[in-house]
């Protein structure tokens, strides 16, 4: 965040080249989080790396390596959905579990936060490290009792914190 007079911009930082729709939904929340403390956000923007960029030797010339686009316009219309979002979410904290498995669902369409947590069991050469597996097929090796344990089995994955 840097200041412009009376009101703080937002820079949501991504390393990415382009701005994607789910930067601007994080650009939104972060946004809703400033302003919930009393701040006011004049712009807010998605940080990406500028693949034009040339690196010209010497020290690294961050405005150049890095370009902001403005995504102040989307944040604010997406901004009005966030308290029911939020309540959506809260919702599905305090309801019942999820399934008790690992999965695809873990690293797809993005790395789950909880990812280190839940794999830390792990065995060496896990099943779920096989190449061009589908969902289907993974499944049926995680619950094929002839898999030996060092592959991937038992693989239940019950969550401490979900007593539902
Ligand atoms: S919470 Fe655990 S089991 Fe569920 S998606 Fe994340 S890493 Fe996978």
């Amino acid at each position: 965040m840097f200041r412009d007079g009376d009101a703080w911009n937002l820079v949501e930082l991504k390393s990415a080249t382009k701005a994607k729709p789910e930067h601007v939904t994080d650009a939104a929340i972060q946004t809703y989080v400033v302003e919930g403390t009393g701040l006011t956000v004049g712009k807010a923007f998605v940080g990406r790396l500028d693949k034009t960029y040339v690196y010209p030797g010497g020290d690294y010339d961050l405005d150049a390596l890095f370009a902001l686009d403005d995504v102040t316009d989307a944040v604010r219309d997406y901004l009005p959905a966030i308290p029911a979002k939020i309540a959506d979410r809260k919702g599905m904290l305090g309801g019942p579990c999820p399934p008790d498995r690992i999965g695809k669902q873990c690293t797809s369409p993005s790395a789950c936060g909880f990812f280190g947590h839940c794999h830390e069991f792990m065995p060496a050469f896990p099943v779920t490290e096989l190449p061009y597996l589908s969902e289907k097929g993974l499944t049926a090796l995680l619950d094929d009792e002839r898999v030996p344990a060092q592959f991937g089995r038992p693989f239940r994955f019950i969550p401490a914190t979900c007593s539902a």
